[in-house]
């Protein structure tokens, strides 16, 4: 559910008229709305009966005021840098409501993180956990640690976002967890808290979670008999959304999937959903520039892989509808940006509306790794973000300016 509507033809979010929002700061820019984030946020929080802290996967959407909502609504964050750490405070959010997941936390974020005395940190390495224990002996203060176990479970989705495989970079095997948590439990300035999962992006069945759960649920009880109490469990996230003709379960579904191998489990439950609160709460708003007919259709839009990467980086399809609908049709080509790559497409070879130059395209389900994946390749500045809220709408970034291009360069 999520509201991006057409009344009168005319493409809203919730009852903002999107050609105002052009009008009045330019194209292209991400459009959220607030009702929706708000709705998927709950959506998914009070699926789970048990305890549990919803730590919003900060990496697919990391405005602050969308971080803000989320900390309103009881949310906390997952990062993966401190620079997102950074965010999440500025946001509001509870440092006991953090934590810290990747593969290459420098010392540096390990000492703010720890400055900050954030939740958990998800440690990834045996290096990693003895550079943790320096941090906090030189800083007098325990690390509260779990462990990112890789439990070998084929998620089933694209290679690029897939996590928990045996050959994937992350985590530690799950063979090899419990000498790593018995030399955790040894550390002097670490205290073993959790453990964590988290096996890939766009799932679209539950039968995988249910997998990595229960072999995770065997390591706990195999850690317990050795003595080592383990308070969370950090299931991570990874529900997939619907961009085409997927069907995902939905979050009622995944928490029952879920809760029902959790039983007797006595841990706090931290769940890390990133796409699934904001990849359909969120849109691209472009404009078209030109259109030619070369060996098939292409429409030149205003945004490019720079905005928007995932058609380009994953292939990823993302739906287009016309702002206004003029009852001009369909037509098969492709929608290109202005970036010199001939990987430069938002779609390619599928259907979209059949548009002449200065209409509004909006580029659906881009609310997640949209904007946060975006860069200023071809020294293009980053286009603006905006929340619609009800008749209103608030722009949350600005668009970048010129000189914010070169902000920080010099000629020697
Ligand atoms: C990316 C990521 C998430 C969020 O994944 P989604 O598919 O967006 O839900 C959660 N946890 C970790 C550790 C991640 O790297």
């Amino acid at each position: 559910m999520n509201h991006f509507n057409y009344q009168d033809n005319i493409f809203h979010c919730e009852d903002v008229d999107i050609r105002e929002i052009a009008k009045e700061i330019g194209t292209p820019f991400y459009l959220y709305s607030k009702a929706t984030l708000t709705h998927h946020f709950k959506t998914f929080d009070q699926a789970f009966s048990v305890p549990h802290i919803t730590c919003f996967a900060t990496k697919a959407c990391s405005n602050i005021a969308i971080l803000n909502l989320f900390a309103s609504l009881g949310g906390g964050a997952d990062i993966v840098s401190g620079g997102e750490l950074f965010r999440a405070l500025k946001a509001g959010i509870d440092p006991q409501k953090i934590v810290y997941s990747g593969v290459g936390k420098s010392r540096d974020e390990l000492r703010f993180g720890l400055e900050s005395q954030i939740l958990m940190f998800n440690v990834e390495s045996q290096q990693e956990l003895l550079a943790l224990q320096d941090v906090a002996a030189e800083m007098g203060v325990q690390a509260p640690v779990s462990f990112r176990v890789n439990p070998d479970v084929d998620p089933k989705t694209h290679a690029y976002i897939s996590t928990g495989l045996a050959k994937n970079k992350f985590g530690i095997p799950i063979g090899d967890a419990l000498e790593a948590y018995q030399q955790a439990a040894a550390l002097a300035n670490i205290t073993v808290q959790g453990v964590s999962c988290h096996i890939g992006s766009q799932l679209t069945d539950v039968s995988p979670f249910v997998e990595s759960l229960q072999k995770v649920k065997n390591f706990i009880s195999t850690l317990q008999h050795t003595g080592i109490a383990i308070k969370y469990l950090d299931l991570g996230g990874g529900l997939g959304i619907n961009y085409e003709d997927e069907e995902p379960p939905v979050p009622a579904q995944y928490a029952q999937a879920l809760e029902a191998e959790l039983k007797d489990l006595d841990c706090t439950l931290i769940l890390e959903p990133g796409r699934v609160i904001v990849g359909n709460a969120g849109i691209l708003v472009t404009k078209v520039l030109y259109t030619k007919q070369g060996g098939k259709k292409f429409t030149i839009v205003d945004a490019g892989m720079n905005d928007l990467a995932r058609p380009s980086l994953y292939g990823a399809y993302h739906a287009i509808l016309p702002v206004e609908d003029r009852g001009q049709g369909i037509e098969t080509g492709d929608v290109v940006g202005p970036i010199c790559e001939t990987g430069d497409f938002l779609s390619r070879d599928k259907t979209m509306p059949a548009s002449q130059s200065d209409d509004l395209l909006a580029i659906m389900s881009a609310g997640a790794y949209g904007f946060t994946m975006s860069s200023n390749y071809n020294s293009r500045p980053r286009v603006a973000e905006v929340l619609g809220d009800g008749e209103t709408f608030h722009v949350i970034r600005q668009r970048e300016t010129y000189e914010m291009l070169i902000a920080g360069e010099k000629i020697p």
